[in-house]
């Protein structure tokens, strides 16, 4: 069977029953956070595996989550087109010339011109391009308030919070203990600020990867038998200038992006249970 169109697909096959065990309020939820490309099929434990396995017969296709993305992607490049961007660059802190928007990702120039075309200094991920074109097509463009929160202190961030201390937190923290260079990493290569330790953490570094949108990660190493932690904080104005889906899908990216380093620095266990 070809991989399925898109998420309504999909969702004509979920349970129904809104039972949350994936994490998701509803099955709808689930469809649309699988439509952005955030969960497989393979997460919702009431799916026939049968069904599962049917829509993974090829392999060499792209599979549904890519290929929802990928439709998803175009349709909010095609959105570019109706938006002025000179005006949308003042509202969300980034630049506007010669028919180009252009901010800083990671303290990289990123940038979408009004045909939907973009540059970047930095290679263009899914993980980045999805929340880069959230932000300048949805985002109030706030001011950063100062005040830190948890991802489950943000609208409807409760729910997906077990979720996103899976894909986030907890393979962030596998990297960090296992490579300890990757906070002077995150500071040197992608601009990363280090600031004064926050919530009695040991290190604290905040991010920018989009410019009103900054991720404080604060980690506290090992001591006196307790295992090491490490958490995510967001402005409490990042639901406002970004859709949950869009913040959740940064910082799993963002903890892909700090394995890959790991790997590449040699430290190939702190990414094998990912
Ligand atoms: S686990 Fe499956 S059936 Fe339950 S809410 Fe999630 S998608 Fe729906």
């Amino acid at each position: 069977m070809p991989p399925a169109k898109n998420a309504m697909e999909i969702f004509k096959l979920l349970d129904m029953s809104n039972c949350r065990e994936c994490g998701e309020k509803t099955c709808l939820a689930f469809a649309g956070a699988l439509f952005q490309g955030q969960r497989k099929l393979a997460e919702c434990p009431k799916l026939d595996p049968e069904i599962i396995g049917r829509y993974s017969e090829h392999p060499e296709k792209k599979d549904a989550t890519e290929q929802n993305r990928d439709e998803y992607l175009q349709q909010l490049k095609s959105e570019i087109a109706n938006h002025d961007l000179a005006a949308v660059a003042e509202r969300v802190g980034a630049q506007f010339s010669k028919n180009r928007l252009t901010l800083k990702v990671l303290g990289k120039d990123f940038g979408v011109d009004t045909a939907g075309n973009l540059y970047a200094d930095i290679h263009i991920n899914p993980w980045v391009v999805i929340p880069f074109l959230s932000y300048i097509l949805h985002g109030k463009g706030l001011p950063v308030s100062g005040n830190w929160v948890s991802f489950r202190e943000l609208n409807d961030g409760k729910e997906r919070y077990p979720l996103f201390q899976k894909r986030c937190e907890e393979p962030m923290k596998r990297v960090a203990d296992i490579y300890t260079n990757l906070f002077d990493d995150l500071v040197h290569i992608f601009s990363g600020k280090q600031v004064e330790e926050q919530f009695e953490s040991d290190i604290s570094v905040v991010l920018q990867p989009l410019p009103r949108v900054p991720i404080m990660i604060c980690y506290w190493r090992p001591e006196d038998g307790l295992e090491s932690s490490l958490n995510v904080f967001f402005d409490e104005t990042a639901d406002e200038n970004l859709d949950i889906g869009s913040v959740f899908t940064l910082g799993a990216g963002l903890a892909q992006m700090f394995g890959k380093l790991a790997l590449r620095h040699g430290f190939p266990e702190a990414v094998s249970s990912q």
